[in-house]
């Protein structure tokens, strides 16, 4: 048995594809016979509503992290067999500002995974599109970092803030936050996108997996349709890229 994995996608950046990463990873992890939990920390909430179709889940994450409610009571089901979902909502927005003075609130989504991580061999966590108090819960509740990129112009910009910040929690509070791999996405297959991913391996080196996955419409498409893109579009190559890289992670986290 590998002890549970817990991955923070993160990019300081929106529109980076974290959340459907995080969501065909999910599915991915999931058909490969893993049990896998999402934790949806934005309040966007795009991953709770792509895998659920609504948003009317009571109670969710901002419950665990504001009222006390337990981890283990909003674990939702979703249509894929064994992926699970801590659902999100629009009021995880006012988060930052209603935690900014408790005590240990860099700690809150740690503490509250704790009793349920086990029941999982991989935790998701989707993150904002900021540094805010969400962010830092996921860091502080993972084994490892997981940075989506996507390969348009200046991937890198701002990246150095991410870095920054994770350094800075690494000399705080006393965790290790490990990169366990980055992930190029929306390939155009243009010179631009090829020289966005020269730059992002130059940067990140090996960490960078060899799976690139293309801009491809069906992935929006699943994504829109609250559709799992490997049966939505099997043979599109959105869920053939997003196989390879679920049989790649496989491979760098379990050694296959
Ligand atoms: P983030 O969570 O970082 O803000 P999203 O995952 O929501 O980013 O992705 C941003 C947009 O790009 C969404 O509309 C999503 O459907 C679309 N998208 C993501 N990956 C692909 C892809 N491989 N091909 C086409 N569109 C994609
Ligand atoms: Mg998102």
């Amino acid at each position: 048995m590998v002890s549970s994995r817990i991955w923070a996608l993160c990019n300081n950046k929106g529109g980076v594809t974290k959340t459907t990463t995080t969501v065909n990873l999910g599915y991915g992890l999931a058909r490969a016979g893993r049990r896998v939990l999402i934790v949806d920390t934005d309040a966007q909430s795009n991953s709770t509503y792509s895998l659920l179709g609504h948003l009317e889940q009571e109670p969710t994450l901002f419950d665990v992290l504001i009222n006390g409610v337990k981890m283990a009571d909003t674990i939702v089901p979703t249509r894929q067999e064994g992926l699970f979902l801590a659902p999100s909502s629009i009021n995880l927005s006012a988060a930052d500002l209603l935690m900014a003075s408790a005590p240990g609130r860099e700690r809150k989504l740690a503490r509250a995974l704790a009793p349920v991580k086990d029941n999982y061999d991989y935790i998701l966590i989707d993150t904002p599109p900021n540094l805010g108090v969400l962010t830092v819960n996921a860091f502080i509740s993972c084994t490892d970092v997981i940075i989506p990129i996507a390969l348009t112009t200046y991937a890198l910009i701002g990246i150095s803030i991410l870095e920054s910040t994770m350094q800075e929690l690494r000399d705080n509070l006393d965790v290790s936050l490990p990169i366990f791999g980055v992930i190029a996405n929306l390939d155009d297959h243009t010179r631009l996108s090829a020289e966005v991913l020269n730059a992002v391996r130059e940067h990140f080196g090996s960490l960078v997996f060899d799976t690139v996955i293309p801009r491809n419409i069906k992935v929006e498409e699943a994504h829109n349709q609250i559709a799992c893109l490997f049966d939505y579009a099997p043979n599109s190559t959105g869920a053939q890229a997003y196989t390879k890289l679920v049989r790649e992670v496989l491979s760098r986290a379990e050694g296959e």
